[in-house]
């Protein structure tokens, strides 16, 4: 059984009566898993009013009922993560393991939000005369419209809609059409956990006409975006030319620097296996790899080695390591960025094809000896492609590791604290992660610098974007 798919709409689940549908594949087997209903304009009109009418009242909840209700779909979530995973991977492809491991983490951002969110201050400002009183509060922005995507289809929404829900604001969340049973479930959790309807709103349809519309419509205050660069400097120019506040999580081009001091076996294995992760489909993926002169062919060896022996296959298979790519269009891309990457010398060392069959699979794929300017080196690949290149000076290296328009996540390995310093100093990025893979909890900021993006998610950062400031004096 695959997840039942509706709009959900003023705290009703809604679908059929004539409306246009989509269908939904498993990425693994092509089979037809399910039809999604796309909002009409009277469902995306709904959306709006509801959200609106509920904003009157929510934005006045206690906090303490805010924060049970989400500390209700924290515990629902850890209930139904086998469901929910299993759901997750039909549609979106990865392995069941991860999957189950994606609710489970964001069942830990819903419990932290419930908790941050008692924590909303505002503050008192000492007058210059003692007559006057001065106080600075921090009230919800609004109905935020919100656009998540395919790669952490539960991990991008719930952390959007626990921020705007914690903060006292209505949201509406287009989620991604492709592998949308993770935000169906979304959905359920709140339902079940007591939200007022109106508060929550989920729609579907094609994703420029229902941001177009919703960006556009004076009811929104705020908007919110996972996707691409692209996409997401369309959005904000959109919302600019509207005034709307909005938080931007974009695509990466993550460097990895590993110095010869670091312990080299365990950095070529450990980078091996993150890259493999979710198929190579993460923003903060490690994606350019500099690795030392002197530590080169060492680095190289074993993380060949390493990526050899992973097993793809269908992520409902409890031996799969890493699964497809999640839709159809992933896998030309893939091929595009191999063409380029031959036509300017590089060598594939492991490799770059399409697994044969049916299914989106593409194998992981190693190149090396590429120029700078070459695709791989400054677009997001986006899958399970590494390009490996040599370094041999640090500051050179900090220079060609800041060189792309991007600024997400970055790594390094080194077991010299001065060298962690000086990286961690100069590099430009959201995230500086060193010896490990650290980003990503719902305790630390999550977000980008550069064309990587506005704003963070989780940590102290999260309810920035859904707050204004107000303030009040008196005499
Ligand atoms: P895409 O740029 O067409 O779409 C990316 C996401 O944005 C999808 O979820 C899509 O539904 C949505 N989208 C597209 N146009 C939109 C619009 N006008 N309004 C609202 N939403 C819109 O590319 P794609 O083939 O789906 O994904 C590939 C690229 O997307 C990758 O190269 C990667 O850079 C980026 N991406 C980034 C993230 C991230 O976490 N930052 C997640 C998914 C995809």
């Amino acid at each position: 059984m695959y997840e039942t798919l509706a709009l959900y709409i003023d705290g009703e689940f809604v679908s059929g009566e004539g409306r246009k549908t989509e269908e939904v594949t498993n990425p693994s087997t092509l089979d037809v898993l399910g039809h999604l209903p796309h909002a009409n304009k009277a469902d995306l009109d709904r959306a709006l009013a509801a959200a609106a009418r509920a904003f009157q009242t929510w934005r006045h909840s206690s906090p303490m009922q805010r924060s049970e209700i989400l500390r209700k779909v924290g515990q629902l979530s850890r209930d139904r993560a086998q469901e929910i995973g299993r759901n997750m991977t039909l549609d979106q492809g990865k392995p069941l393991a991860e999957s189950v491991g994606e609710i489970m983490t964001c069942s830990d951002h819903a419990d932290w939000h419930a908790e941050e969110c008692r924590r909303i201050y505002g503050r008192i400002i000492t007058p210059r005369s003692p007559e006057i009183r001065q106080m600075v509060l921090r009230e919800p922005i609004g109905v935020c419209a919100a656009f998540t995507p395919w790669n952490f289809p539960y991990n991008q929404a719930i952390r959007k809609v626990c921020a705007a829900i914690g903060a006292g604001c209505t949201i509406i969340l287009k989620g991604p059409e492709d592998s949308p049973s993770a935000v169906m479930a979304i959905a359920r959790l709140f339902h079940d956990a007591g939200l007022p309807p109106g508060v929550l709103n989920i729609v579907w349809g094609v994703p420029s006409e229902v941001s177009d519309y919703l960006i556009r419509s004076p009811i929104v205050r705020k908007v919110s975006f996972t996707g691409s660069v692209p996409v997401g400097k369309h959005i904000a120019s959109l919302a600019g030319a509207h005034m709307k506040r909005v938080t931007m999580e974009l695509g990466g081009h993550s460097p990895v620097i590993v110095f010869e001091d670091a312990d080299i076996d365990r950095a070529a294995k450990q980078l091996a296996r993150f890259k493999v992760r979710n198929a190579g489909q993460v923003c903060i993926s490690p994606t350019r790899f500099y690795v030392h002169d002197n530590v080169y062919d060492q680095f190289l060896e074993t993380f060949v080695n390493t990526l050899k022996t992973v097993k793809v296959g269908d992520g409902l298979d409890p031996e799969t390591q890493m699964g497809p790519l999640a839709h159809a269009r992933r896998v030309p891309t893939m091929t595009k960025f191999l063409d380029n990457a031959r036509e300017r010398g590089g060598k594939i060392v492991l490799g770059g094809e399409p697994i044969a069959g049916k299914g989106h699979f593409f194998s992981p794929t190693v190149v090396t000896d590429l120029p700078e300017d070459s695709m791989l080196m400054t677009e997001e690949p986006f899958g399970p492609i590494a390009p490996i290149s040599r370094f041999s000076d640090t500051d050179d290296v900090i220079r060609r590791a800041n060189s792309l328009p991007f600024g997400l996540a970055s790594y390094v390995f080194t077991n010299s604290l001065q060298t962690a310093t000086k990286a961690s100093n100069n590099i430009e990025a959201g995230m500086v992660n060193i010896n490990h893979f650290g980003s990503a909890l719902p305790e630390t900021p999550f977000g980008g610098v550069k064309d990587s993006g506005i704003g963070s998610e989780g940590g102290l950062e999260t309810f920035d974007g859904y707050l204004v400031t107000k303030f009040v004096t008196h005499i």
